[in-house]
């Protein structure tokens, strides 16, 4: 709320209803940064069930009503279609209406916000925070709470653009993330080592232990606590997301894995020649690159993840 008792963003549309947009709503509605909640998404289905949990104060079957007195629009889909949203909220967003994405990519959906007119104030967002689960059920408020959320305004100066940044910093930080602001092309290079990379190389770890026909089904399960199971749990996230990620993030993604594939060497290397020096100035550099996570906050010092076993 502020400070004259009025919401940041009275009336909020949420485009995309699924882990991230329900958690949006969710948090925005218990802090009290907006009044009413209209829910849009291509599956009806989706909106039905959000309703249902209260997520949506009103599902709206178009996007043009949806939006049109929208006072902040949220782009919570698949990166892939910014472009076509972008071009229809050109049509149908309301004067003045503050628009964020959440997406992975931020190169990508910068060129969609591109089409937009200079009466829509379009910030875009990525909140450094999620599961492996997709749909309204699978969203809860706090998911923002103490996460990074990633801003690369656009390269725009003027007064009322600059007072939007201020108003999206503020809705940020009202559901508990700490801003970060850098350029588009920043983000997505830092998010390829840290983000798109790790997944890829969960998906071909888990592809290809599917593929091992020397090792059975039942094996994979039975003895994944190993390490597997956990590179499961990441590579069980939504295909749809990922496709779109590394579609339009190619050349950072491109080179993050040149750079991991010469380190795979290396250590290919070491192994074959017997290096038990290099594998061990390898591994504690791991160590060592673990602790610093868990000392800023980003993850548990809990053994095993801080899973409850029992
Ligand atoms: P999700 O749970 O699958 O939700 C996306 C929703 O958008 C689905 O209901 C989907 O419908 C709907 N949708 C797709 N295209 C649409 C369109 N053109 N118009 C209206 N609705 C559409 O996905 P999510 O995990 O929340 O991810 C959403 C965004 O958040 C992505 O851009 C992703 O990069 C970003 N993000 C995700 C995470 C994460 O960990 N999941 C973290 C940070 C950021 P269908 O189910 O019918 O496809």
């Amino acid at each position: 709320m502020t400070d004259n008792n009025k919401a940041l963003f009275p009336r909020t549309a949420i485009i995309g209803v699924g882990l991230i947009g329900s958690s949006l709503a969710l948090a925005l509605r218990e802090q009290k940064l907006t009044d009413d909640i209209i829910g849009v998404d291509q599956s009806a289905d989706v909106l039905a069930r959000a309703k249902k949990l209260g997520v949506i104060d009103t599902a709206e079957g178009t996007l043009a009503s949806g939006v049109k007195d929208a006072d902040l629009i949220v782009l919570s889909t698949p990166v892939g279609a910014a472009k076509e949203l972008c071009a229809s909220l050109a049509e149908h967003a309301k004067d003045g209406a503050v628009i964020i994405d959440v997406g992975s990519i931020k190169g990508a959906v910068a060129d969609a916000a591109s089409s937009l007119p200079e009466r829509l104030y379009f910030v875009p967002s990525h909140p450094v925070a999620g599961t492996e689960q997709s749909g309204p059920e699978a969203g809860f408020p706090s998911l923002f709470k103490d996460r990074w959320c990633i801003l690369t305004p656009l390269e725009r100066q003027d007064a009322p653009y600059l007072d939007a940044v201020e108003k999206v910093k503020t809705l940020w930080q009202g559901v508990g993330a700490d801003i970060e602001v850098m350029d588009a092309a920043h983000h997505d290079l830092a998010l390829a080592v840290t983000s798109h990379l790790p997944h890829l190389i969960a998906f071909t770890l888990v592809g290809a232990a599917d593929d091992l026909e020397s090792v059975t089904q039942a094996e994979i399960v039975k003895y994944s606590a190993g390490g597997f199971r956990d590179f499961t749990r990441i590579a069980a996230s939504n295909p749809v997301m990922w496709r779109d990620v590394f579609l339009n993030n190619r050349e950072a993604v491109i080179e993050a894995l040149g750079r991991f594939t010469e380190e795979l060497t290396a250590l290919q290397r070491a192994i074959r020649w017997g290096d038990g020096e290099a594998l061990h100035k390898a591994f504690e550099r791991g160590r060592d690159l673990r602790k610093a996570i868990v000392d800023a906050g980003q993850e548990t010092a809990a053994p095993n993840f801080g899973r409850d076993e029992s």
